[in-house]
């Protein structure tokens, strides 16, 4: 109270009495040193988005022309990120934003770039003052007042393990920092991040008739990432291009969907627009033909219908039977869980689980709406039995089983997995080598418990 700030005292203990020999004004915060948490007050709460905890000066973006105002080490605050938003987002040493879940564009973005994030605070825009000094803890979602130590979470090699871990890729300029991780491949890089750092719709390219610089584009951007996973499968996931995330791209439809989770999105836009799909999947057959090892995903299916007129495209393209592309699909709707026998009749080589989007539709839960992320639980047995019951499927016809989305980074979510016989996991790059220390332990002592039997 007398000096108005929390005092760091030194004092000595002689004959029973205690002399105070020094005190100083702590002004900035500090580590409580062997914990996570942080020693501060707290201005600011949300939802843990990306772990690692940054400082600076806020640093708030009303509208795309106030991009400008970040500089090296700002945090960033927004009401959301979108895609056009990358390059800032880069030089940010935290991100905070009022709206949104963890599996929100936001929050994959700053995990793949190692910034620490805390999203869907609700009230950062308007409680935070642009130039206040910060500190976001974005393992716990909190935001501090003042300034603490930055910590950024390191990519890490993995240990072995029998069930492949491999990594999530969406940048290309961040594929080095993912394969320090020694992963087995990449589960799934998501094109979008390609073409959004490129400022362009798809739609631009067609209705211009530049549907070859498009694919030059992607061609250019996936090599960049397969340079860095030499020898290594790369999932690669045909365009999943939400309105509502991609909106502000040169040339986008201008027309707003009412409910852009339900839209024109995924492997449905891409049979609607196959001029735009076989540029993407040309891409894809020119870098396997320099011998890089491709699998190409399918997003959003709902039907047999979908996989079998994709596989007529790919087989126009001359695309099937190559030794170096596998054919598989996202399990991301209730409907391909329901399908999934006749999928599998069908004919693929994997399939791959988006839990962001199977939770979202199942539980009827908009994963992009934080006033409902309070019950979005990938854990939630209406979600677990439906992986069950497909890893179940596949495995009985041979269909090898993965899963790409947010849940194969929760370590619970990870030990139903292994016990299910999942064939690989893939994790955010900074949690790769923890995520195979758990299953290592697991399958060790699964090992142990068929000794003992
Ligand atoms: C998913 O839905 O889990 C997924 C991996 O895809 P996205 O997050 O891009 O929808
Ligand atoms: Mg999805």
């Amino acid at each position: 109270e007398h000096y108005k700030h929390p005092q760091d005292i030194e004092f000595a203990i002689e004959n029973g009495e205690i002399f105070i020999v020094q005190t100083r004004a702590i002004t900035t915060l500090k580590e409580k040193p062997g914990k996570d948490e942080i020693d501060g007050k707290i201005i600011v709460r949300g939802l843990a988005a990306s772990p690692g905890i940054g400082s600076g000066p806020v640093r708030i973006i009303r509208s795309m022309d106030d991009l400008d105002k970040i500089k090296q080490g700002d945090v960033m605050v927004t009401q959301m990120t979108n895609p056009d938003m990358v390059v800032a987002m880069q030089k940010a040493s935290a991100i905070i934003t009022d709206e949104g879940g963890i599996t929100a564009h936001a929050a994959i973005v700053s995990r793949e770039m190692g910034i620490p994030a805390v999203v869907g605070t609700e009230t950062a825009t308007s409680l935070l003052e642009d130039g206040q000094e910060v500190t976001v803890d974005g393992t716990n979602g909190k935001v501090y007042m003042g300034l603490a130590q930055s910590k950024k979470v390191e990519v890490l090699p993995i240990v072995e393990t029998k069930i492949k871990i491999k990594v999530l890729v969406d940048l290309p300029e961040f594929a080095e920092r993912a394969a320090k991780s020694n992963a087995f491949g990449v589960g799934l890089v998501r094109i979008e991040g390609i073409i959004a750092s490129n400022g362009k719709h798809p739609v631009y390219y067609k209705n211009n008739n530049k549907l070859d610089e498009y694919q030059s584009m992607l061609k250019k951007g996936l090599e960049k990432i397969a340079q860095n996973f030499i020898g290594k499968e790369i999932w690669v996931r045909t365009s999943d291009i939400r309105s509502d995330e991609y909106s502000n791209l040169e040339g986008a439809p201008k027309e707003i969907e009412r409910n852009p989770m339900l839209g024109f999105h995924g492997i449905r836009f891409s049979l609607k627009n196959p001029e735009i799909f076989k540029a993407e999947l040309r891409a894809i057959k020119e870098l396997a033909e320099k011998n890089h090892k491709f699998g190409i995903m399918f997003p959003q299916i709902i039907s047999v219908e979908e996989l079998k007129q994709a596989k007529v495209i790919l087989q126009e393209l001359g695309m099937i039977g190559n030794k170096n592309i596998k054919i598989g699909v996202m399990i991301e709707t209730p409907a391909a869980v329901v399908i999934i026998k006749e999928l599998c009749e069908e004919g693929m080589d994997f399939i791959s689980f988006g839990t962001n989007d199977l939770t979202q539709y199942t539980l009827a839960i908009d994963r992009g709406n934080d006033a409902v992320q309070y019950i979005y639980n990938e854990l939630d047995r209406a979600v677990t039995k439906q992986i069950a019951r497909v890893i179940r499927e596949c495995k009985a016809h041979k269909i090898e089983t993965s899963i790409c989305g947010q849940a194969g980074s929760n370590k619970e979510m990870v030990t139903f997995l292994v016990k299910q016989g999942i064939d690989s996991i893939s994790v955010n790059a900074d949690a790769a080598k923890e995520i195979s220390e758990l299953v290592k332990s697991i399958e060790e002592s699964r090992q142990e418990a068929i000794k003992a039997d």
